[in-house]
């Protein structure tokens, strides 16, 4: 059991180009992270923001242009990749192709000249915990298993090592969203049940969600917030996290201070004389953000409410809910949740109202966080 320390990690690539310049790509930086003795760590991110980069720092496969990776209090950026007791999964599991499911899993002993018992004691032991039906994997070869069962002898493969660390680089990605749904809480079992430190990259949110105690959230080489994902959800420290993190997504629509009001193109807020003063400029550009299920509806005009269409309605039947996306004076485009049982269609008229207490305000220039639901953002207050 290991905790594992990034400190201002920086990662430059550089490419040499036919014409003779160097052309640059800073992949990471400035990187402070520390992942706790037994946690899970998933990193979410756009395609290209560094996520995969910054795991294989951690393996020792990339070395870091400047900055240093701890295990434990021990530097180890001169550590080869063998030496750091880790176990990493990759999305093309790369088993050994001639090898039966036994074979790969006990490659690594065999190398290193363990005696037969020792590591049929291992296989058995891993296929234990790998659980039910994995014995049976282990006299087929990678070409006789279905992408399923190859990721779970890659699983084994790095469980057998009983590794310090768990490096997971989008594992479950090639897999059916069936199976994904399947191994993705077998995975979190294993997690739980080794309380191994563990890196894991994803671009799917859900997977994050489930697996990752704290989730931190990329973009262009740099960890905009790394928190649990009630915090991140509730309390966004920028747009880009707001948008990236909540399914659907939150929608911002431009909107003005004026009073104790926030007023946008077709409605307006009435808000607290705290958060008025906490944005403090009339001048100030603001975005609100409103996630779907914090705008409610009608089907009838009451005070306070707007007239909207419904655009599309996309049922969720998994989430007992239908969303239903609406548009501001055209330009404006919003999403309210619904039950599954909504009778409404689209080019029906409802009626919508956001909740003041669960609105989200950005400064739009800096893309700052102000107000996040009960949240004051006062550092924003510049
Ligand atoms: P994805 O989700 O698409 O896998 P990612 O978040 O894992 O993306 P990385 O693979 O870490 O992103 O890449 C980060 C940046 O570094 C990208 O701009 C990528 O093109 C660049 N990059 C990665 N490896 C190299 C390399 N060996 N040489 C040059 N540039 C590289």
């Amino acid at each position: 059991m290991v905790t594992v320390r990034l400190e201002n990690i920086e990662k430059v690539f550089e490419q040499k180009l036919p014409t003779g310049e160097v052309s640059k790509v800073f992949a990471l930086n400035n990187i402070n992270l520390t992942i706790n003795d037994g946690e899970t760590i998933a990193v979410v991110g756009p395609s290209g923001c560094g996520k995969s980069t910054l795991l294989r720092v951690i393996a020792g496969l990339e070395r870091p242009t400047n900055g240093n990776v701890y295990f434990g209090e021990k530097i180890v950026n001169e550590v080869e990749p063998k030496d750091r007791g880790i176990g990493i999964v990759f999305q093309n599991y790369a088993l050994y192709p001639h090898y039966k499911s036994k074979g790969n899993l006990s490659f690594f002993f065999k190398l290193r000249k363990v005696k037969e018992e020792e590591i049929d004691e291992r296989v058995r032991v891993t296929a234990e915990t790998l659980g039910v039906g994995f014995e049976e994997l282990l006299n087929r070869k990678p070409g006789q298993l279905s992408g399923g069962q190859q990721q779970r002898v890659a699983l084994g493969r790095c469980i057998i090592k009983e590794p310090t660390i768990f490096l997971l680089d989008e594992p479950l990605s090639n897999l059916d969203a069936k199976l994904r749904e399947r191994t993705r809480i077998e995975l979190k079992r294993l997690l739980r049940r080794f309380k191994v430190t563990t890196f894991y990259v994803t671009h799917d949110q859900v997977e994050a969600v489930t697996l990752g105690d704290r989730i931190a959230v990329m973009k262009s080489g740099v960890i905009q917030q790394v928190a649990p994902y009630n915090e991140i959800y509730r309390h966004p420290i920028n747009m880009f996290v707001a948008n990236f993190i909540g399914l659907p997504p939150m929608k911002f629509m431009d909107v003005q201070l004026k009073g104790k009001k926030l007023v946008g193109e077709g409605f307006e807020i009435e808000i607290s004389s705290e958060v008025a003063n906490v944005i403090g400029n009339e001048d100030r550009k603001l975005a609100l953000g409103i996630r779907p299920e914090n705008i409610q509806f009608k089907m009838t005009q009451e005070a306070g409410y707007y007239p909207v269409k419904i655009d599309v309605i996309e049922p969720l039947p998994n989430e007992g809910a239908k969303y239903l996306f609406f548009s501001f004076k055209e330009s404006v485009e919003a999403i309210t949740k619904a039950d599954l049982n909504f009778e409404g269609n689209v080019g029906d008229t409802i009626y919508v109202w956001f909740d003041p207490a669960k609105i989200y305000v950005f400064d739009k220039e800096t893309e700052e966080t102000i107000v996040a639901q009960d949240k004051v953002f006062s550092f924003t207050n510049a």
